[in-house]
């Protein structure tokens, strides 16, 4: 499975968002984390700046230049400009790509075959419903895109494993911040969270997920969603 956790492992103090599109760049992730990252990167010019970063470096590795110019300062070069403010005018600039027959960034769109008001959604609780994607072959690996009513939370739970959740529409929020769209949270087995959607708007998410989730008090939890 290619979501044991890649993101925090060499990269410690690298920014989650940052982790990802450099895993993604380097072919590290699985399909479902991949697609993920693709539709990260369609929607953040941030993120596509990054990419390009990283991509640049793999170029001049597989170019085969002299080792010891590429040894001394790809890398170097790679991780100051990650460091560095987004430029104002990323080096491969791309709009905002989204389907011109739906309303999903284009990575996701052609995954989901449809746009989101033509999606078939299970109700999991009122204010939340989901939409399971199959995606490839990630074994234990669930890839969903889940509504959330403005002003809705979810039961508090924790992970077995690593939690990605990227923002398609609205505002998504919880214990470590709040995420517009085109922002990616992440989650794994070290927080407990309560995710919540913004007060002003529905909030649509793609979630990546390795392994479950645990609810210490599920009956609690899911009575004060239901009434909160
Ligand atoms: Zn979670």
């Amino acid at each position: 499975m290619m979501l044991a956790n890649p993101l925090r492992t060499a990269r410690g103090d690298a920014p989650a968002n940052d982790a990802l599109v450099i895993d993604y760049a380097a072919g590290a992730l699985g399909p479902a984390a991949a697609l993920l990252a693709a539709t990260h990167c369609a929607m953040s010019a941030q993120a596509r700046a990054r990419l390009s970063a990283c991509e640049a470096v793999g170029g001049a590795l597989l170019d085969g230049g002299p080792r010891a110019v590429i040894a001394d300062g790809a890398l170097a070069s790679v991780l100051a400009r990650l460091d560095a403010p987004a430029p104002a005018a990323p080096a491969a600039p791309a709009p905002e790509r989204r389907s011109a027959m739906t309303d999903l960034p284009a990575p996701l769109a052609r995954a989901v075959g449809c746009g989101l008001s033509e999606l078939r959604w299970r109700m999991v609780m009122p204010g939340m419903r989901e939409h399971a994607l199959d995606v490839g072959a990630d074994e234990g690996v669930e890839a969903k895109l889940i509504k959330l009513a403005a002003g809705r939370s979810i039961p508090r739970h924790t992970h077995d494993g690593l939690e990605l959740t990227l923002v398609l529409t609205g505002v998504y929020e919880d214990e470590s911040g709040r995420y517009p769209p085109g922002a990616v949270a992440v989650a794994d087995g070290d927080i407990e969270h309560q995710p919540r959607a913004g007060e002003n708007e529905t909030c649509v998410c793609f979630s990546v997920a390795a392994g479950g989730y645990r609810i210490r008090r599920p009956l609690v939890e899911f009575v004060r969603c239901l009434f909160g």
